[in-house]
């Protein structure tokens, strides 16, 4: 029986595969495929850590002190029992052997099928055992990963399912993925995702469009209502999860799949085409990345720089330590490097709020009073002082070749700008007594707070450029959490107060002589490409996936009709209405070929 699951829309496209239910747990157990004439010595790893675990038991049994709790026993009795029932290992041999899943995936995909027999179950004592099996579970991935958990580093192997040919292409379910673990499936099997929580510009989501696989978060209780293994199609551009389709509604939505497939090849031949308006206003468009790797997608999608470098994905889900002056320096380097001569616009760290250190460690978004409103960004940086001059001496070593911007996330208060400014003369001064040679370095602000854009001529005064991060302006300017999926319905970038911030921060920033870029994710949509040229913005910076579309916009666009239409939007009580209207074809040339 078909099912249908509403959630946001966050990252274009049509994927359609099997449901892989995972915990969010267990989102950082490897998930790849393994080859075929590896199945064997993959089972051996299944059946040695099962060996291993029983022992475990065995030991903690014989070595129970005196006076230990009479239900101890009992309870190593129980696991020692789950381990060796034919239900979890044995059964986990047919993901291995008819899937081609590794070991640990093999496991937690029969955990999954497992709780969901013990979440049915009427007895709640039998329910309850549904712990004892996730604490046996924990227990064997351990086995199978000795050491270390798995970080973004050792992410899965890129082995796709029709590498086995025929095999069929899975999606991700979840209750939840942190932002670090999705960047972890960039090389990874899933052709999708589908989470119960989340709101349109949570980190989560915005990997999500990074990756450019169709994604719908915020869908309440898709992660209860899939099955393991069920049919699943997610129409990322709807925000909709179709379960269990009927055959015509696959054919309908396999049809628009080739038909996305084919608009993005038509669009991909513009990556060498000058985005300059019909009036001839030269546009910036600029790549947004998570990591080193990604500059060769900014090249590729035709970028004419890096406009956000979020920095903080090097900082996140280590297994040992934050990453070295050197560490940094090397990745900061390597990205200046492959932009050849572009510039490269590299933002401090942006730890806290929805982008936790460590999911497992002390700044745990959950323990914080109110992440949103705590220590992240530039807050954090400031309030550990060594590790900032760090990360700053390391983005100054790389200035040193190519041009690099320095960006400093969610400023708000003079002092801060002045303690960062003191950072930075500390960290210069001690490379250049160190003889290091620096190059030349802008600095700019995020203007992402409103009260940064009320305060905008002081910004203006100290810094080079402005950039403005429309996800979090939007945030604290309704005081909605991004991130948080029940007030997402009133998370909304078309809201009065939002459009006139942006707007005044663009004008008044042009007026002052500086440049002004937006980097939220309101750059790459295309609703709003026309509304922000209307509002002067010459620099756009977005996933690199978003490049092509918004060029076409660009091309497309006569800046100065647009400006004649700014007032009546701004003043409109419903500018999305209003700029449909406005920027229909009246404004806009025709299509081009
Ligand atoms: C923003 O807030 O718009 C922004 C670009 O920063 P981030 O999404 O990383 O918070
Ligand atoms: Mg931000």
């Amino acid at each position: 029986m078909s099912l249908q699951i509403f959630g946001l829309a966050v990252s274009r496209g049509v994927a359609i595969g099997r449901a892989v239910l995972v915990a969010s747990s267990r989102v950082d157990v490897a998930h790849y495929f393994i080859e075929p004439e590896k199945v064997e010595s993959e089972l051996a790893r299944l059946h040695a850590a099962r060996e291993v675990v029983v022992k475990e038991f065995e030991n903690l049994k014989r070595d129970l002190p005196p006076d230990a709790p009479a239900e101890l026993p009992a309870l190593l009795d129980v696991h020692l029992m789950l381990t060796q029932d034919e239900a979890l290992v044995e059964a986990a041999r047919t993901w291995v052997v008819d899937r081609h899943y590794n070991a640990e995936w093999a496991l937690s995909a029969q955990l999954e099928v497992l709780a969901r027999h013990f979440d049915e179950m009427e007895d709640p004592y039998l329910r309850e055992r549904k712990h004892d099996l996730e604490q046996v579970v924990e227990r064997l991935l351990r086995a199978l990963i000795p050491g270390e958990q798995q970080g973004v580093t050792a992410a899965p192997s890129a082995v796709k399912p029709r590498d086995f040919g025929g095999e069929d292409p899975l999606v991700l379910v979840a209750s939840d993925i942190s932002p670090a673990d999705m960047l972890q499936f960039k090389r990874s099997v899933f052709t999708g995702f589908v989470t119960d929580v989340g709101g349109k510009t949570s980190h989560t989501a915005i990997v999500a469009r990074s990756l450019d696989i169709p994604a719908v978060v915020g869908a309440r209780q898709a992660s209860s209502l899939i099955r393991q293994d069920d049919w699943v199609i997610i129409d990322g551009d709807a925000g909709l999860v179709i379960v269990d389709p009927s055959p015509i509604v696959l054919e309908e939505y396999r049809f628009r799949q080739r038909q996305s497939e084919l608009e993005r090849e038509r669009l991909a031949r513009l990556r060498h085409t000058p985005a300059v308006t019909l009036d001839g206003e030269r546009i910036e468009l600029l790549a947004n990345i998570e990591l080193p790797g990604d500059a060769a997608a900014a090249l590729e999608s035709g970028a004419q720089g890096v406009g956000l470098f979020r920095s903080e994905f090097l900082f996140m889900n280590r297994a040992s330590g934050l990453p070295s002056e050197d560490e940094q320096f090397e990745a900061y380097r390597a990205v200046v490097e492959s932009m050849g001569g572009l510039p490269v616009t590299i933002r401090t760290v942006d730890i806290g709020a929805d982008k936790p250190l460590d999911r497992h460690g002390h700044d745990r978004h959950d323990a914080m009073i109110n992440p949103a409103l705590g220590l992240r960004a530039i807050r954090w940086s400031l309030s550990e002082p060594g590790m900032f001059r760090q990360q700053l001496r390391a983005i100054l070593r790389a200035s040193a070749f190519g041009r690099v911007r320095l960006l400093i996330p969610m400023l708000a208060h003079l002092s801060e700008i002045r303690s960062t400014f003191e950072a930075i003369g500390q960290a210069r001064q001690q490379l250049l007594d160190a003889g290091q040679q620096l190059g030349q370095i802008e600095v700019g602000a995020m203007i992402e707070v409103p009260a940064a854009s009320l305060m905008l001529p002081i910004f203006l005064r100290h810094f080079d450029f402005v950039s403005i991060g429309t996800n979090d302006l939007i945030q604290y300017t309704l005081a909605i959490d991004r991130a948080d999926e029940a007030v997402a319905h009133l998370y909304d970038p078309w809201h009065p107060a939002v459009l006139r911030l942006v707007s005044d921060t663009i004008h008044f920033s042009r007026l002052a002589g500086k440049d002004v870029c937006v980097c939220g994710e309101m750059a790459g949509d295309t609703d709003f490409t026309e509304l922000l040229l209307a509002m002067g913005l010459r620099s756009f910076s977005m996933h690199p996936t978003q490049i092509p579309s918004v060029k076409q916009r660009v091309l497309r666009a006569d800046t100065r009709r647009l400006a004649a239409k700014l007032h009546e939007i701004l003043a409109a009580d419903n500018p999305q209405a209003a700029s449909r209207t406005a920027f229909g074809a009246a404004a806009i040339a025709p299509a081009l070929a």
